[in-house]
C-alpha cells in the first residue's frame, strides 16, 4: 500500500493520520528538521499541513517527489500578494488592497483604501501575527521594514466572520461543508459553530466562490476560504490550501471529517457528500493547561495535541455535537466552569449562536 507523506508534524498532520486509520491508508507526518530523509517510494503521495516551509534536506526531498499534490499552489497562496491577485483575477471580492512598495505613501492609502487600513506581511503571518493597523486619525506611519514585504487592505466593518471548507478530487468533483461561524479574538480563531439555518442562504454563493478557486487551481484535497459577512455579501479574507481549524468540528459532527476528505482526495479514493450530524460547536484550547475533568463532560469530545503549553498557543480543542436537547448548553456551562475566566465571553458567544441556530 502506498503512503501519504505530510510535510510537517504538527496537530494537523496528526489529525490526518488519525482520520486515515479506518481507510487503512498510511499517513506519515514528517518533521522537516529531521536528520533522517523519508523513504519515499515512487507510488507514494505527498501533501502538506502548512503553506510555507524553509528549505531543508527533508523539504527538498518531499518537494522533488513527482506526486507532491498541489505543490505549486502553496507558494502562490502563501504570499498574500499573489493570493490577492488570484482572487482579483477570478472576480472574487476581497477588501480593497495595495502592495506596500517603496513609493506608496500613507496619504495614498488613506485616500484610496480608507482611513482604517490593515497592513499584513506577505508571508509567514498566522493567528493575527504579522499585522499592523494604520489609522488616519492617529497619523500612523508605515514602518520602513514593511515596505515590499506587505500588502495593505481596507479595514472591514464586518457583521461577522465565517469560513467554508471544500474538497475536490482528481477528476474535479467537489463537496462542501456548511458555512461555519467563527469567533476570532486578538486575531486567533477561538470558537466555531455550524451549521446555522440563517447562513443557509449564503451557502450556494460561498460554494460557488470556493468552487471557482478549486477548479481554477486544479486543486486536489481540502481548502478553506475565510470570509467576512457584510449584509448579504461575502468578502474573502484569506485562503488556506490545507485542512483548517474552522472545520475541526467535522471530526465529531460529519459523516466524513475534513481530515478524512483530504486523505481520500489525495490518495485517489472516492469522496462523498459529508452528512452533518446536528449542530456543532468547537472551542479552541489556547494556552490552557490540560484538565482531565473535560473528559467527564457528557457530549464533550476533547482533542489534546500533546504540545507544551505557552500563552495563546493552540494546544487542543473540544467538539460538541448537539442532538436536539438541552444537553449542549449544559455541557458548555460545565466547561465554562473549568476553563480560565477569559473563556466566559467565548462560551457566551457560542451559547448565543446556538440559541439562534
Ligand atoms: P490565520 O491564523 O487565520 O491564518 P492570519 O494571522 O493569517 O490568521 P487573517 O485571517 O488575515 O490573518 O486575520 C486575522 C483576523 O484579523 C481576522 O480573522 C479578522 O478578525 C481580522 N482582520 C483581518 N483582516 C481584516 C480586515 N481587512 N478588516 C478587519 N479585520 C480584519
Ligand atoms: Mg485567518
Amino acid at each position: 500500500m502506498s503512503k501519504v507523506w505530510v510535510l510537517g508534524h504538527g496537530q494537523l498532520g496528526a489529525m490526518l493520520q488519525h482520520a486515515a486509520m479506518p481507510l487503512d491508508v498510511d499517513v506519515v507526518p514528517v518533521d522537516i528538521d529531521s536528520g533522517e530523509l523519508p523513504d519515499l517510494q515512487s507510488e507514494d503521495v505527498v501533501t502538506a499541513e502548512r503553506e510555507l516551509w524553509p528549505q531543508t534536506p527533508v523539504t527538498d526531498a518531499l518537494a522533488n517527489h513527482p506526486n507532491f499534490i498541489n505543490l505549486h499552489i502553496f507558494g502562490r497562496l502563501a504570499d498574500r500578494y499573489t493570493q490577492k491577485q488570484l482572487l482579483d483575477d477570478l472576480g472574487l471580492k476581497t477588501a480593497p488592497w495595495k502592495l506596500v512598495d517603496a513609493d506608496l505613501t500613507e496619504s495614498q492609502i488613506f485616500s484610496e483604501i480608507g482611513e482604517r487600513a490593515l497592513m499584513k506581511r506577505r508571508t509567514g503571518g498566522y493567528d493575527g501575527k504579522g499585522q499592523f493597523w494604520l489609522r488616519q486619525s492617529e497619523d500612523s506611519k508605515i514602518p520602513a521594514d514593511w515596505r515590499n514585504e506587505a500588502i495593505v487592505e481596507q479595514g472591514i466593518d464586518f457583521d461577522e466572520e465565517m469560513a467554508i471548507v471544500g474538497v475536490r478530487d482528481r477528476k474535479g468533483k467537489k463537496f462542501f461543508y456548511p458555512l461555519t461561524l467563527t469567533l476570532q479574538l486578538n486575531g486567533v480563531l477561538t470558537a466555531s459553530v455550524a451549521p446555522l439555518a440563517r447562513l443557509q442562504k449564503l451557502q450556494a454563493k460561498a460554494e460557488s466562490m470556493l468552487g471557482k478557486l478549486l477548479d481554477e487551481l486544479d486543486y486536489v484535497g481540502v481548502m478553506a476560504m475565510e470570509c467576512f459577512r457584510v449584509g448579504d455579501e461575502l468578502i474573502v479574507n484569506e485562503l488556506a490550501p490545507r485542512v483548517h481549524n474552522t472545520a475541526h468540528w467535522t471530526q465529531a459532527g460529519a459523516s466524513v471529517s475534513q481530515f478524512e476528505s483530504h486523505v481520500r482526495a489525495v490518495a485517489g479514493m472516492p469522496l462523498a457528500q459529508p452528512q452533518v450530524k446536528g449542530l456543532n460547536v468547537m472551542i479552541n484550547l489556547l494556552g490552557t493547561e490540560r484538565d482531565e475533568r473535560w473528559w467527564a463532560i457528557s457530549g464533550a469530545e476533547p482533542y489534546w495535541y500533546g504540545k507544551g503549553v505557552r500563552e495563546g498557543r493552540k494546544v487542543g480543542h473540544i467538539n460538541f455535537t448537539h442532538s436536539g436537547d438541552d444537553k449542549l448548553i449544559q455541557g458548555l456551562d460545565e466547561l465554562k466552569a473549568l476553563l480560565p475566566e477569559r473563556y466566559e465571553e467565548v462560551i457566551d458567544w457560542v451559547e448565543s449562536a446556538v440559541a439562534e441556530a
